[in-house]
């Protein structure tokens, strides 16, 4: 790009052709009177409005007006700032004249063309097309070589020119927008009105320091609008399909599209952009309007796209503590063994403490669970409880899956040994056929279907049987832990049948699996009475609902599907996504935890929408938008990936990527563009935590 220096002989000076006698004098007063005699002190400030003609960025019949100290309308429905206001924030950004400058909202192109007589070189967005053109061609007449237009959204910036050390943004926005704070120099200053949309705003100065941004109050002031992805949603869109950068300089076709950026939204991505609720940091994002909408539903499934991905967990995390706290949820049920959940409920729940020995989530993958982002969430929990009276108001902590099946065998025999040591003897033999596929329970399915073992099944379900039969006489007995026992009675049934299932193929394994899922929670549900509200923390492909997937097309239902059956609209499904990053999983079944890097995502995927919407994290609600197009232009099926406890990089599109119709899947989609592994807990860790803390035992 060529740049012309601020410095350069100002061909709009007050001597020049078009330049009438009476408008410079007006302008010269203007100055005086309404800048210098306002307290606007910067030289180089002063010195750009005494030269800018502010009556070329007018409509010609308004130029009488131009320098009055007041706004003036421009075409579609904007404004030309205030000249006080224009030098204000060009003052309060401190522009210097080596500075690389960002304005958002070029408008009539004056405010770039004050900027552009300061600094070295300046880049203006504005998201109207007619606005941008008008402006460049404005600034082209004037010879203002070094201010560029980019029609666009401005709230995700211009990366490709970043970093500016100084940012002045000309609409008034919601928030500051987190991908202008990227943008910053070190030591940059952005200058921003802040605050809602029907009210004034609150003009910002923040400042970077390292990775410090230092924010200040400059007092009130009243600006259009700034719409875009990290700005208010709503009004129309710019219909911008491409980046495009008008230079001002040269011969040059009035524009020229700049490389293809994936920052600068199109088609179904500056949709999703456009009505995509934005949030910084996890802790800070405003769930307010998530819970709105889950209003009153009593059971809420919250994805993960894999099982190492630290943001889906501390964003579940997140949501959950808020549906604790606001709407009284008092479960919350995850894709875990119960034996595991219980010892953490037990713990949450100020409880007497499970047997020593036993170790939480110690089985492959442990990381899924036993890892400091949900340990926090765990520690949370506890101190939560501790303030409740009574156990029905206490949050409870269970588990859904099936696969501890030897665990489950012992905590029966246990609590048979405890309340009916006759029962237990009875059961020890009946389980005691399990016994040789301790280690190696998918091997166990294999023995049975080859006909080389008659198999365990009418002795594991008599137990459970047996258990079910005695609930009266042993409730009197040993009311609290019936039943955990009943339930992991039921886990061993169940995962009899599990492993016996898995050998004929995946389909019916999968059904069992999340069949006994779902009805673990169903009887945790009924367990806690009427109306209890329940959070599941479960993968995607458990979550969304499986009749919108090729899942359901194999005829595989899963908890998402059933629930909606059950529930209808009162379940609510919310998935989670990701681009990139990095995630902790093994390459095979049993192997070491790795960190691998995930790769940026498939063209034909949901996630490359989310990719090229520009907004690093959001909201994306799904069951009923702000603007029907949403669901309809995410309707036809595309990919979708997930990421288990394996993950293969390499084949991924084979392994890793289904089909899907996503607004039929969930009712609300959570996006990070990056993402980063979770970090698990260390053994050595463990042997040093104090005996009391649930991993620990
Ligand atoms: N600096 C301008 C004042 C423009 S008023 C001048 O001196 O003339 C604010 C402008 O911001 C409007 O033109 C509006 O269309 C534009 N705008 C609002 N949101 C925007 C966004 N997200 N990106 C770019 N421009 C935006």
């Amino acid at each position: 790009m060529t740049s012309t220096p601020a410095s350069d002989p100002d061909p709009s000076g007050a001597h020049g052709p078009e330049m009438g006698p009476g408008l410079a004098g007006a302008r010269a007063r203007m100055v005086e009177r309404d800048l210098a005699g306002r307290g606007i002190v910067h030289p180089g400030v002063l010195r750009a409005m005494g030269t800018v003609p502010r009556e070329r960025f007018i409509p010609t019949d308004q130029a009488e007006f131009a320098y009055e100290d007041h706004p003036l309308p421009i075409a579609q429905g904007q404004t030309i700032s205030q000249p006080y206001i224009v030098a204000t924030m060009a003052e309060a950004a401190e522009v210097g004249p080596q500075d690389r400058v960002l304005e958002i909202g070029a408008g009539s192109g004056y405010g770039a063309a004050v900027l552009s007589r300061v600094a070295a070189e300046v880049w203006t967005i504005e998201r109207h097309e007619a606005l941008a053109d008008g402006a460049h061609r404005a600034l082209q007449d004037l010879g203002y070589g070094n201010a560029h237009v980019i029609w666009g959204d401005g709230t995700l910036g211009y990366p490709e020119a970043a970093p500016f050390d100084a940012i002045v943004v000309t609409a008034g926005g919601p928030r500051v927008p987190e991908a202008l704070l990227e943008q910053l120099a070190d030591g940059g200053r952005l200058v921003i009105p802040v605050g809602p949309e029907t009210r004034g705003q609150e003009l910002v100065r923040v400042r970077r320091e390292g990775d410090t941004f230092d924010e200040e109050d400059l007092g009130p002031v009243r600006f259009v609008p700034l719409v875009g992805a990290q700005g208010f949603a709503g009004g129309d869109t710019t219909g911008a399909a491409e980046p495009v950068t008008i230079p001002v300089s040269g011969p040059a076709p009035a524009r020229i599209v700049t490389t293809p950026s994936a920052r600068i939204p199109h088609g179904v991505s500056a949709l999703v952009a456009e009505v995509a609720e934005p949030f910084g940091s996890i802790t800070g994002a405003e769930v307010g309007p998530l819970l709105d909408r889950i209003g009153d539903c009593p059971v809420v499934l919250l994805g993960e796209a894999s099982h190492g991905t630290s943001e889906f967990y501390r964003m579940r995390a997140h949501i959950t503590r808020e549906l604790i706290r606001r709407k009284g949820f008092t479960v919350v049920a995850l894709e875990a063994d119960w034996p595991d959940a219980a010892r953490i409920d037990a713990w949450v729940r100020h409880r007497s403490p499970s047997p020593p020995g036993f170790t939480a989530f110690s089985r492959f993958p442990t990381w899924m669970w036993r890892n400091r982002e949900v340990a926090g969430f765990i520690d949370w929990l506890r101190e939560h409880n501790a303030g409740l009276e009574g156990q029905r108001q206490q949050v409870s902590f269970s588990g859904l899956d099936l696969y501890s099946m030897f665990t489950s065998r012992d905590a029966v025999l246990a609590y048979l040994d405890r309340v009916d040591p006759e029962a237990a003897k009875v059961a020890r033999a009946r389980y005691g056929c399990l016994t040789p596929w301790e280690h190696d329970p998918a091997r166990y399915g294999r023995a049975v279907v080859t006909g080389r073992f008659a198999g365990c099944e009418q002795g594991v379900v008599e137990t459970l049987s047996d258990l079910l039969r005695q609930r009266l006489d042993y409730a009197t007995r040993d009311g609290d832990t019936l039943f955990d026992a009943t339930q992991n009675a039921l886990v061993v049934a169940n995962a009899e049948r599990y492993y016996r299932v898995m050998y004929y193929g995946s389909v019916d394994s999968w059904n069992l699996r999340d069949q006994h899922m779902y009805e673990t929670l169903q009887t945790v549900r009924a367990q806690h009475g009427p109306g209890t509200k329940v959070v599941v923390w479960e993968h995607n492909s458990h979550v969304g609902d499986a009749s919108a997937t090729e899942m359901g097309a194999r005829g595989e239902h899963n908890v998402g599907m059933l629930c909606r059956r059950e529930y209808g609209s009162d379940a609510f499904l919310v998935g989670f996504g990701t681009d990139h990053g990095t995630v902790a999983a093994a390459s095979e079944w049993g192997g070491p935890m790795e960190h691998k890097s995930v790769r940026p995502s498939h063209a034909r995927s949901y996630e490359r929408i989310c990719h090229d919407s520009g907004v690093p994290a959001f909201m994306l609600h799904l069951r009923d938008p702000v603007r029907e197009e949403v669901r309809d232009e995410l309707t036809p099926p595309r990919l979708e990936r997930a990421i288990g406890v394996i993950y293969r990089p390499e084949t991924e599109l084979q392994s890793h990527y289904f089909e899907a119709v996503l607004p039929r899947q969930f009712d609300e989609y959570i996006w990070f563009d990056e993402t980063a592994a979770v970090t698990p807990l260390p053994a050595h860790e463990l042997a040093e935590a104090p005996d009391t803390y649930p991993f620990g035992l």
